[in-house]
Formats: structure tokens, sequence, C-alpha cells
């Protein structure tokens, strides 16, 4: 399995990042110590390919930052969906991450948004989707699509008071350099 998925990456420019690779305690906590072996050999397999991986991380922040500390990621990569707090933002910009920012920092509801984005640098900052879910605002709870991503850029460009071409050529810029793709 895992000499084929090598072949495939190795094989296939279009393979740009591994992942989503990462904890999630919200649909289970009774197998932290798997969920953390089984995301530091699929670091491990992103440092081999040479790519930057996409993390996913939910309600797993703490050990999320500390397996990041343990294994030196060579390619680096993106906190997706990016929900941190407080003292995990600045770590994750510190060992060089990304930020990417879904629908959710659109609600009324957030408590981090505001924090987060202003927290990260122009130059670690991305956009997504996280198609079909997470309609950001005015569209929350429909099915999502890229279309979609302005809203999240407006959002950042509000915060970060910044004109919002100069949101869309950031992050655009971001991601090609992220993964590599220019
Ligand atoms: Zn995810």
């Amino acid at each position: 399995m895992i000499d084929e998925i090598k072949k495939i990456a190795t094989q296939n420019k279009k393979i740009v990042a591994i992942g989503e690779i990462g904890l999630d305690y919200h649909w289970n906590q009774d197998n932290k110590e798997l969920q953390k072996t089984a995301f530091i050999k699929q670091i491990e397999l992103a440092n081999e390919l040479q790519l930057p991986i996409v993390i996913h991380s939910r309600k797993a922040q703490e050990d999320t930052i500390q397996v990041l500390k343990q294994v030196k990621v060579a390619k680096k990569g993106i906190f997706h969906c990016c929900a941190l707090k407080g003292d995990s933002i600045k770590q994750a910009i510190d060992l060089g991450f990304y930020l990417s920012f879904a629908g959710p920092i659109t609600f009324k509801n957030s408590k981090n948004a505001d924090e987060m984005i202003s927290q990260t640098p122009n130059d670690r900052i991305l956009i997504e989707t996280d198609s079909p879910y997470l309609s950001p605002e005015p569209y929350r709870g429909t099915r999502n699509d890229p279309r979609n991503v302005k809203f999240m850029a407006e959002k950042i460009a509000q915060v970060k008071n910044i004109d919002i071409e100069t949101i869309a050529e950031m992050t655009y810029e971001n991601a090609e350099k992220i993964f590599n793709i220019k």
C-alpha cells in the first residue's frame, strides 16, 4: 500500500501535498496514541516524498503542535480549516506553517476568527472552501463550492484593513509557494 502511494506520488506532478493528515479528537478520544502514531508516519512519508502536509486538527491543537515540534516537517504545510486559539496560533506560525481559513471565519458566532486573522502574517495566509462543507455566510448551511472563497477573502480584507484584490493576490501567491506549483 505505502509503496503504491510512493510510486503514484513520484510519478504524478499533480500530487502536491500529503493530506489531510492529523488528529481529530472530536469524533474519537479513545485512540489518541494511535492517531499520533499514524500522523507521524504520514509526516515521514511526506518528508520522504519532499511534499508539504495538509493538517486536519480538531479539538487537538496542543497535541498537533506537540507532534510538529517533535517531528521535523521538511516542506512544512498548512493548517487546513484553521481553528487555532491563543498560543497555538503563534506556535504554528513560528514552526513555519501556513494557516488556511474556511467558512467558519465568517460565522457570526466565531470566537477566534479576528484573533487568528490578525495574528497571521500576510505571507502565511490561505483561503479554502472545504467544499461541500462549511459554506460561509451568507450561504451557511447550503452546499459549498469554490465561488464562495470570496467571502473568506472579504472577511480577511476587513480584519486586516487591506483591499480584497490584494488579499486575492496574496493568497494566490501563497498557494503557489507552499504547493510549489508556479
Ligand atoms: Zn479536515
